[in-house]
């Protein structure tokens, strides 16, 4: 039995020891828990809300270079803290060393574009607008925001949210998934070390109850939510109607689709890495491997034989694994019923990772790399996000038909072609609904200083995480239109303009 880790509440600087335990935590190597999450209360909400509604008058106030160092040290301290936020992240999540190291470097990155705020946050202004008249449109903080985070990236998802938050001089309350709290509370602390003013940065622990609070207080003014489909139209819908601005990511089926032409040994490489990466538990997962045109014939046995070959097992020690545990027993459980719903609505499955054994570690979350072939549209497994080690593959004869079933997914976030064909790349790039284009590249997950765009049913609101979107997204303009009088000159509007030749000029 591991010793349980503490799993405190950050509310006005101080660490809040809850008074009961709560959900588990789990190891899911192991399957053993290793801390209790706890549920949050509607007095905890209240403070935690009161509080960075306090801090916020004073942390506006504060220069934006100033914002700026303090995210500086924040980044250095995380670069130090590095492996050590890293092994933690692996504990709660199970995915690998290098898996880690992929999600903490990505929220790093967050930190860097947000070090760039007092440029990006600079204004516009246009003198003479009208004669004599200037006018100036300057970003203004929006107050109090709020970060309601997934399971997925314990480390970067966080990080999309609050340093680019706090940098544009809002204050802010967190709520990490209850699943994997400690990194988000590692994070924290570090951020605190390195000098954040108490109540600028909170955090609350819970599910539905607290995230509904977060999303009624009156004193709340944004919402910024990543997490499956349904709660992020429920996120969604429900903060605008209280008047909140929200982003809200969805969940995601992303296809990748393999031209006759592509280079085989790149795209198995980039296929397997897809889908397999993180366990499937990515929203840019490539979950669906559309085959054109005769590819399969050189793809699909070197595509099999590597998903065969994938090691899969415990993340927590020295010796890596390819490929780590899912996320809880009941979700390895829901991944394993669709790999069953697909084949018995007729696919076929070369490699079937249902019956994995992991003798060193028996009590984990496991499922084998799972491919499930001649999958057609119709079948659930087709539309339904699986968000496990399962890639679909769809058999189609032309580029045509794999853009029109690209396209009829409910999904939008992310969509690749593997091609030696400019043309061919250009034309899927350019009909695709998606948000997010690979041209061979598997996971076209846009980086810091880009949007994170997912489209359609993947994405709720207008201004996306990420990028200068991320910005427009935690400010609001002020538009400033002035004129100013010589002492006794009189009202400007009515002078005669100079004439020049007996014309205006
Ligand atoms: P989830 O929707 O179950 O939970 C996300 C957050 O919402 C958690 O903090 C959870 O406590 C809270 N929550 C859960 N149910 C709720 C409810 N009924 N009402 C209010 N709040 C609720 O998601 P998850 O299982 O933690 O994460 C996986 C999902 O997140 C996948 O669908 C994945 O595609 C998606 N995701 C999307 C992106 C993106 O950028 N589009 C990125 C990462 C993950």
């Amino acid at each position: 039995m591991e010793k349980l880790e503490a799993c405190p509440f950050f509310i006005g600087g101080e660490w809040v020891r809850p008074v009961a335990g709560g959900t588990p935590v789990f190891n899911p190597s192991t399957g053993e828990i290793i801390a209790e999450c706890p549920v949050g209360t509607p007095a905890e909400v209240e403070a935690a809300v009161q509080a960075a509604h306090a801090a916020f008058p004073a942390w506006r106030e504060t220069p934006a270079v100033e914002r700026a160092r303090l995210l500086a040290r924040f980044r250095m301290l995380l670069e130090e803290h590095f492996e050590e936020i890293v092994r933690g992240n692996t504990r709660e999540h199970g995915k690998t060393l290098a898996e880690s190291r992929g999600d903490v470097k990505r929220g790093l990155e967050m930190i860097e574009f947000a070090l760039g705020v007092p440029s990006l946050l600079m204004g516009e202004i246009l003198p003479d607008i009208a004669r004599g008249i200037d006018c100036d449109a300057i970003r203004h903080p929006l107050g109090v925001c709020v970060g309601i985070t997934p399971f997925n990236f314990p480390a970067m998802v966080p990080l999309w949210m609050y340093p680019v938050a706090i940098a544009c001089g809002n204050t802010f309350v967190l709520k990490p998934s209850e699943k994997v709290p400690l990194t988000a509370i590692k994070i924290a602390r570090l951020l605190e070390q390195a000098g954040l003013p108490p109540g600028v940065l909170n955090l609350v622990h819970g599910g539905r109850a607290v995230v509904d609070a977060l999303l009624t207080h009156p004193l709340v003014r944004a919402i910024s939510f990543v997490g499956s489909t349904p709660v992020a139209r429920h996120v969604y819908e429900t903060g605008t109607r209280h008047g909140k601005r929200v982003q809200a990511n969805g969940g995601a089926k992303n296809h990748v689709v393999i031209m006759p032409d592509a280079d085989i040994e790149n795209s198995t490489r980039g296929v397997i890495e897809a889908a397999f990466g993180c366990a499937g538990e990515r929203c840019m997962a490539g979950s669906a491997a559309v085959v054109v045109g005769g590819a399969e014939k050189t793809f699909l046995p070197a595509l099999i034989e590597s998903a065969r070959n994938l090691r899969v097992g415990p993340t927590d020690r020295t010796a890596q694994p390819d490929m780590g545990a899912v996320i809880t027993g009941q979700h390895r459980d829901r991944v394993l019923a669709l790999i069953d719903a697909g084949v018995s609505e007729g696919a076929k499955i070369p490699a079937d990772g249902r019956r994995v054994r992991v003798s060193e570690a028996p009590g984990g979350f496991y499922v084998g790399p799972t491919v499930l072939d001649h999958v057609n549209p119709g079948m659930k497994v087709a539309h339904e996000e699986i968000f496990g080690p399962v890639l679909n593959v769809l058999r189609l004869d032309d580029l045509e038909a794999a853009i029109n079933v690209v396209n009829r997914s409910a999904y939008g976030n992310g969509a690749s072609i593997f091609t030696g064909s400019g043309k061919a790349a250009r034309e899927f790039k350019h009909r695709v609904n998606c948000g997010m284009i690979g041209i061979n590249i598997g996971v076209p997950a846009s980086m810091a200083w880009f949007p994170f765009n997912g489209w359609s049913e993947s994405f709720f609101g207008d201004l996306h995480m990420q990028g200068r979107e991320g910005v427009q997204f935690f400010t609001r303009q002020k538009v400033t239109t002035s004129r100013w009088f010589d002492p006794g000159e009189g009202d400007i509007w009515h002078r005669e303009p100079a004439r020049k030749n007996g014309s205006n000029p």
